[in-house]
């Protein structure tokens, strides 16, 4: 039992030290992108805010547990050489064909995680199905945000490659929590994309147009402030060691707004997903769902309907290509 207490506990540290976006960040950004939709669906996310806000966290959790979710965090795009953006194709099985699954997955897979939970959300709202429609939802957010995270689209990933062990936490959860109430969220209306996996790659090129900032700026910094980097907070009964707020501050102003950009990025970008998917799914009626719940063979059948219809529009287009 003593073990298990330790072993949670260690976790738990694990999480609040790499906290990536932090739960703080995570939470914020997917309860701020209900607000970019519009009528015919707000009422159905705002109905579920709670939950969207805290499943947003889900996917980080599920790191330790299930083999296959690591990846889906992050893509180091620099493992890829010069020219990167250009080289690695941007769909999946061309990609996988150039470079094999597994090296794909040794270096991350998140804009084609995010292409995947886009068509999984595009098909639970042609099902109606509540309970998915929120769940993936929720964690289509959280993988959106993930993009949007510098650090997340390198393999110096935590500066240890540079001697900054520590600025993936530091950048993107202890700037979010000291700093995020100052931010402006508003990211305005969600628009429809044409094409979600480009617009998923998109996202991860602007953040890492970021990365040599993001490690330069802090390096130039840490030299400057010396012992003064550090404090100590306590956090319950533990007293732990922090980049100081003094650092934190000057830090954040030396970014210019950076960390406050690209989490209206995320958010702006998690309603447009969000609309894409319920308009290319044909703008089901998400108010009804809000009080009625479908039995689950009712979402059984509409299944292998859509399953159906697939399949037919693949023959369709078989025959006229
Ligand atoms: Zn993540």
């Amino acid at each position: 039992m003593k073990k298990i207490t330790v072993v949670l506990s260690v976790i738990l540290l694990f999480l609040i030290l790499c906290g990536f976006w932090g739960f703080f960040g995570h939470q914020r950004i997917n309860r701020m992108a209900v607000f970019t939709l519009p009528p015919g669906m707000i009422g159905f996310y705002k109905h579920h805010i709670a939950y969207i806000t805290e499943a947003s966290i889900n996917p980080d959790k599920r790191r330790f547990t299930v083999v296959d979710e690591a990846p889906r965090h992050y893509l180091d795009i620099d493992h890829y050489g010069d020219s990167a953006f250009h080289k690695v194709p941007k769909y999946w099985t061309p990609a996988v064909a150039l470079y094999s699954e597994d090296t794909l997955k040794a270096y991350g897979i998140l804009p084609w995680h995010i292409n995947v939970m886009y068509y999984r959300l595009k098909d639970a709202m042609a099902v109606g199905d509540p309970e998915k429609i929120i769940r993936i939802s929720a964690e289509l957010g959280h993988y959106i945000a993930d993009a949007h995270v510098p650090l997340h689209t390198t393999e110096n990933y935590n500066g240890q490659l540079t001697g900054q062990e520590g600025i993936h936490a530091f950048w993107e959860s202890r700037l979010p929590e000291l700093f995020a109430d100052h931010y402006d969220f508003f990211a305005g209306k969600a628009q429809h994309l044409a094409n979600p996996q480009l617009a998923a790659w998109k996202a991860i090129e602007q953040s890492h147009q970021f990365v040599d900032s993001v490690l330069c700026i802090e390096k130039r910094l840490s030299a400057r402030f010396g012992e003064r980097k550090f404090s100590f907070e306590t956090k319950g009964k533990q007293t732990v060691k922090v980049y100081s707020q003094e650092y934190a501050r000057a830090y954040h102003e030396i970014l210019d707004g950076m960390v406050e950009h690209q989490m209206r990025g995320a958010i702006k970008m998690i309603g447009d997903f969000w609309y894409t998917a319920w308009i290319d799914a044909g703008q089901p009626d998400l108010d009804k769902l809000i009080i009625y719940k479908p039995s689950e063979e009712e979402i059984q059948q509409r299944k292998a309907e859509l399953e159906e219809w697939k399949k037919n529009q693949l023959q369709v287009r078989d025959h006229t290509e």
